[in-house]
């Protein structure tokens, strides 16, 4: 008897053990963000996070522009929770609602409190962050956690392997 009520519960827990949990916040990568630069930029700098806080490192990537004034834009829906210039830097971020990206060195018009979508533009590049080659430099933060951006518009988690040609109806 008890091994029959035990069935049944694996059989009622079961389908939901696979299940994320709800979409009420963007709290982990998924891979699904647009790129904040266009056409899909090269990487010139990677994330490299320093081991302790204090230490130096790169909190977030280099992503190169095709030229200096390139528009940026937002590469998921938020708001805008600053704009304006942290010691000589020009910084905006963005609230995705779980997680944050502060873009530098951008020039913006928006205030803070500002509602963008997907792909709004947010600002354009200024120079200065890598060296004469006009870059972006983009930070992904979870509190004061720094994660990899490039995990937000690259699906970097282990891949499950599907047919390469997609079967149609
Ligand atoms: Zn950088």
């Amino acid at each position: 008897m008890k091994a029959s009520i035990l069935a049944v519960l694996v059989l009622l827990i079961a389908p939901l053990a696979g299940e994320g949990p709800a979409e009420t916040a963007i709290d982990e990568p998924r891979g699904n963000w647009s790129w904040p630069l266009s056409p899909e930029p090269a990487v010139l700098r990677a994330f490299d996070p320093p081991d302790k806080p204090w230490l130096s490192g790169h909190r977030g990537v280099d992503l190169k522009a095709t030229a200096s004034a390139t528009p940026v834009t937002s590469p998921e829906a938020g708001t805008v929770t600053f704009a304006g210039v942290v010691v000589d830097r020009p910084v905006i971020t963005i609230d995705h609602g779980g997680v944050k990206s502060s873009f530098e060195p951008v020039e913006s018009s928006l205030a803070v409190g500002t509602a963008v979508s997907k792909g709004d533009v947010i600002g354009t590049v200024l120079p200065g962050h890598c060296g004469d080659i006009p870059c972006l430099h983009w930070g992904v933060r979870r509190g004061e956690e720094y994660l990899d951006p490039l995990s937000f518009v690259r699906d970097l988690r282990p891949s499950i392997l599907l047919p390469l040609t997609a079967r149609g109806p």
